[in-house]
């Protein structure tokens, strides 16, 4: 992060613009809106903008910018630049910038230089202004465009009657935190009411109403259960969550996660809910399976709403079963989200179709897992030809598994795909036969996690993979 957002107040605070044509008015209308008392030095100046400066109650000084005059004594006894809250260089005339950004500077005065990124202190980022609730977007400098595309996607997603319900949440403000003085216990309070028909109300003008549904809230107020969810996160691709996950994962007071959930994944889960690393290494479990069942418990029997996070789909191969057995015996609520396991994921990015009517009427996920260093698989029933098979966690036991259906009565020139780190950016796909697959992925240095499809549909990559 090279910036740092702030939100200023500038009610009754002084600030300068250098600059008197379009782009300075632009900026005014904006500091005039905050409540800015407007200065401008400039040797001309618009009328629009001459006017909003007199209903700042600001002054126009008719000249050019210049640092060493610009002081006490040259206008009042308490205008200098030091005594400017922030000050904005609105000229088309970059050495004029410079110089106002330098002795802005020298002085430790937040200064922006307008469509010129290294001279300014500060940047003014795009506004959706629904006041009191405000969203910026800001790209550092790098592309104004993109940040204006991203407001207007806002603008259209978040109604105009946030404005509102912000107000009507600070008139309340006190009188909750009075009332619940847990803030975390707050928080779900006030996330509850947003999810009720209060907000509507609000959006509609209806306060009396809005004001009966929060009090009856406060008086019927308890103390949170916790609960638990057990979401799946998708192969790694953040896109890839669903609407239920990342609502979920926005609302959660911990997020439990393991190895699997992509580093993209967690950036999207709420900002200050306490994340707690479970992760298992294949033969390096960092927090054993009765471990992280007792944690889930223990967070959630604190009133905390505990989010689960596995790759893929929780409930295959992913022990989710087991998980909330345990919170069934303890009486805790849950709720499963699945997601999108890697076998559906790596194939439709490996561009692998699992079933195909011409290929594979019937697919089989299984588990490569080694048991004392062999895999244990009904062979008999995995030698079809019309069959997909898709192995998780298979990349150790990849050799002898190829030897086994081999033995079985595979054909040795079934072809087989491995991808590693499927619709990740580093996604990688070896693709060969059952008889060459594992000294291809050596040569190769495949990295975990792997998955891989053995079947006609492999074949069918060479038309549909597409990225
Ligand atoms: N519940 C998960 C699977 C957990 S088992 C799911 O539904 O996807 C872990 C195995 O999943 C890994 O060893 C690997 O075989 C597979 N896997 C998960 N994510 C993967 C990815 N992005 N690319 C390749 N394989 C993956």
């Amino acid at each position: 992060m090279d910036i740092f957002p702030i939100s200023l107040k500038l009610q009754g605070q002084a600030c300068l613009l250098v600059g008197g044509g379009h782009i300075a008015y632009r900026k005014a209308l904006l500091l005039a809106k905050a409540g800015a008392i407007i200065h401008v030095v400039s040797p001309e100046i618009e009328p629009d903008l001459i006017e909003i400066v007199h209903s700042t109650h600001g002054q126009y000084h008719a000249e050019k910018f210049n640092a060493e005059k610009f002081n006490a004594e040259k206008f009042n006894a308490d205008i200098s630049l030091s005594s400017y809250r922030l000050v904005i260089a609105a000229t088309n005339d970059k050495a004029v910038n410079q110089n106002v950004f330098e002795a802005c500077e020298n002085l430790n005065v937040l200064v922006n230089s307008v469509d010129d990124p290294p001279h300014c202190r500060f940047m003014v980022p795009a506004i959706i202004d629904r006041s009191p609730l405000i969203v910026s977007v800001a790209t550092n400098g790098a592309s104004p465009v993109l940040a204006r595309q991203i407001r207007t996607q806002l603008e259209a997603s978040i109604p105009h009657g946030m404005g509102k319900l912000a107000d009507f949440s600070g008139k309340w403000r006190k009188i909750v935190k009075e009332k619940i003085s847990n803030p975390d216990e707050r928080r779900i309070f006030w996330e509850d009411l947003y999810a009720s028909p209060l907000k509507e109300q609000v959006f509609n003008d209806h306060l009396a109403e809005a004001d009966r549904l929060i009090e009856q809230a406060l008086t019927e107020w308890q103390k949170p259960k916790g609960e638990v969810y057990l979401v799946g996160a998708g192969p790694g691709d953040p896109e890839l969550l669903t609407l239920k996950a990342l609502r979920l994962m926005q609302q959660a007071d911990v997020i439990i996660y393991d190895r699997l959930v992509s580093p993209e994944i967690m950036e999207l889960c709420r900002r200050d809910a306490e994340k707690v690393y479970v992760g298992k290494a294949r033969s390096n479990h960092s927090v054993p399976q009765d471990g992280i069942n007792a944690l889930l418990v223990q967070y959630a029997a604190q009133g905390k709403r505990v989010c689960r996070l596995k790759g893929g789909d929780p409930f295959i191969f992913g022990r989710g079963g087991e998980e909330i057995q345990e919170l069934f015996e303890a009486g805790i609520g849950f709720q499963v989200v699945p997601g999108i396991t890697a076998a559906s994921g790596c194939s439709a990015y490996a561009g692998i179709p699992l079933t195909h009517r011409d290929y594979a009427q019937s697919v089989r996920f299984l588990t490569g897992h080694l048991k004392e260093g062999s895999p244990e698989l009904p062979w008999d029933e995995l030698v079809y030809e019309n069959q997909t098979l898709v192995l998780y966690m298979g990349l150790v036991g990849l050799e002898k598994i190829c030897e086994k259906l081999i033995a079985h009565g595979q054909r040795a020139n079934m072809p087989v795909a491995l991808i590693s780190k499927g619709t990740t950016p580093e996604q990688k796909v070896v693709v060969g036969t059952l008889a060459d697959i594992a000294s291809k992925v050596e040569e190769n240095h495949i990295q975990a996690p792997t998955l891989t499809i053995i079947g006609e549909v492999v074949s069918l990559r060479e038309q549909l993979q597409w990225r």
